[in-house]
């Protein structure tokens, strides 16, 4: 974000919120050159947002692609569509109050399942299976087992 005293390209941002209405994000930011404070609003739907992936390339944050990961692991189970576009829109917004402008995807994978173990037991370890890419039987028992005992 321009620095809008000395129009130097970096600052670092102080401090992060989300606006009442919940449509932007307020950013205190400080210039790393002049070290002069200002505010931005950015809009959410406006914001480049990145996601770091595991083999190090970067990707911009898509809902989409979180929406469709949750479909696939919600896939005939009875669970309602506004369920499914709520968890959505709480990941969405959690991701972006972050103070940087960029996650892993990592963090996400974490959030998506978080939600969807609040949600539904089955469509929980599926995408966990996907996402933590079981590599034998014995480590998907181990996250099952883990489920089981919070239950
Ligand atoms: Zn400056």
């Amino acid at each position: 974000m321009r620095c809008p005293f000395c129009l130097h390209m970096d600052s670092k941002v102080l401090d992060s919120r989300q606006t009442e209405e919940g449509g932007s994000i307020r950013r205190r930011r400080e210039c790393i050159a002049c070290h002069r404070r200002f505010t931005t609003y950015e809009r959410l739907d406006e914001m480049p947002f990145l996601v770091a992936k595991k083999d190090g390339r970067r990707e911009a944050f898509s809902r989409t692609k979180i929406l469709n990961g949750i479909l696939r692991a919600c896939e005939k189970r009875p669970i309602s569509s506004e369920t499914i576009e709520r968890a959505v829109d709480e990941i969405e917004r959690e991701v972006r109050s972050n103070l940087e402008q960029e996650v892993t995807s990592d963090y996400i994978g974490e959030l998506v399942m978080d939600k969807l173990r609040a949600i539904d037991d089955v469509a929980y370890v599926r995408f966990a299976s996907v996402y933590r890419q079981f590599k034998d039987i014995d480590s998907f028992v181990v996250e099952v087992e883990q489920l089981r005992k919070e239950r």
